[in-house]
C-alpha cells in the first residue's frame, strides 16, 4: 500500500466573517518529500488554502467549518499557529514578511529558534551556500531588494527544518530573471533536503517545472489535479494557465 500522505485536506470548508464561503469542500494531499502545486487565478482560494492549514485564519476571523487538515494523522482544525509551527509546518508567506529592522543574519537565526538540535550553525552555512548573495549583505533586511527578501525567506524556512514548508507566490513582485533564479534554488533545496513543499502560485509554468504533482483550483474548489507533466500536456490547462508557447 502507499504511505499515507505527509498532509491530508479533507472536503475543507471555510467562511470569512460568518457569511462569505470561500473554499467549498476542497481536498488535496501532499506526500512526504514532494513539491506540490497548488495552482489558480487571482481569488480562488489559494492563500485561504495556506492559511487553514498554518492556524492563521482565526487572526482574520475565517473560520474552517467542514472537513479537516491532517498531518501525520493528527487533526490540525483549532490549533494555534505556534503549535501548529511546532509540529513542523512554516508558511513562507506572500510579501515575505521578513524582519525589516533586523540583520540577514539576525533574521536566519529567528527561523532556527525552536530547534534544540545541534544543526544550526551547519544549516547556516548551508543555506549561505544557496544564497552566496545574503552572506554579502551585511546590512538590516529591510534594505535588501526583493528578490533578496525573498531568498532570505526561504532560507529562514529552511533554518527551522520543517516537515512542511507553505508557499505562497514565490515569483511575486520579481523580475523573470530572478524568478528562475528562485525557482531553480528551490528545486535544488528540494532534492538536496528532501523537502516537502506545498507550493502556490500564479506562474503555473514554472511551479510545474519544479513540483512532480499540481492541483488546479478555482472558485474554491479542485477542479482538476495530475502529476505536473499530465497537467503541461492537458490541453485546458495550456489553454488557462500556461498561455502560449
Ligand atoms: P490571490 O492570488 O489573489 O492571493 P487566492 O487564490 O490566494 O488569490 P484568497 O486570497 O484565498 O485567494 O482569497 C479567496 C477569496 O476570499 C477572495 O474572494 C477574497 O476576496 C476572499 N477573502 C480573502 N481574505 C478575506 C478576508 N480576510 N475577509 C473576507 N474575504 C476574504
Amino acid at each position: 500500500a502507499e504511505p499515507a500522505p505527509l498532509l491530508t485536506v479533507n472536503n475543507l470548508e471555510v467562511v470569512y466573517n460568518d457569511v462569505i464561503l470561500v473554499l467549498r469542500g476542497l481536498n488535496l494531499k501532499v506526500p512526504e518529500g514532494e513539491i506540490v502545486a497548488l495552482l489558480g487565478a487571482n481569488g480562488a482560494g489559494k492563500s485561504t488554502t495556506l492559511k487553514a492549514i498554518s492556524g492563521l485564519l482565526k487572526a482574520e476571523d475565517g473560520q474552517i467549518t467542514r472537513g479537516d487538515v491532517l498531518f501525520r494523522g493528527e487533526r490540525l482544525n483549532g490549533l494555534d499557529p505556534d503549535q501548529i509551527v511546532r509540529r513542523g509546518i512554516f508558511q513562507v508567506m506572500e510579501g515575505r514578511r521578513i524582519v525589516a529592522d533586523m540583520t540577514v543574519h539576525e533574521n536566519l537565526r529567528l527561523g532556527a529558534h525552536t530547534r534544540r538540535d545541534g544543526g544550526v550553525r551547519d544549516d547556516l552555512d548551508r543555506v549561505y551556500g544557496y544564497f552566496p548573495r545574503l552572506k554579502e549583505r551585511t546590512g538590516l533586511a529591510g534594505y535588501l531588494s526583493g528578490g533578496e527578501q525573498q531568498m532570505l525567506a526561504i532560507g529562514r524556512a529552511i533554518m527551522a527544518r520543517p516537515k512542511l514548508i507553505l508557499m505562497d507566490e514565490p515569483s511575486m513582485g520579481l523580475s523573470p530573471l530572478l524568478v528562475k533564479e528562485v525557482f531553480l534554488i528551490i528545486r535544488r533545496l528540494a532534492r538536496d533536503l528532501g523537502l516537502t513543499i506545498l507550493l502556490v502560485e500564479q506562474n503555473a509554468r514554472l511551479a510545474l517545472e519544479a513540483a512532480s504533482y499540481g492541483y488546479i483550483m478555482e472558485q474554491g474548489k479542485i477542479v482538476l489535479d495530475g502529476t505536473a507533466d499530465a497537467l503541461k500536456s492537458n490541453e485546458d490547462v495550456k489553454e488557462f494557465y500556461l498561455g502560449q508557447g
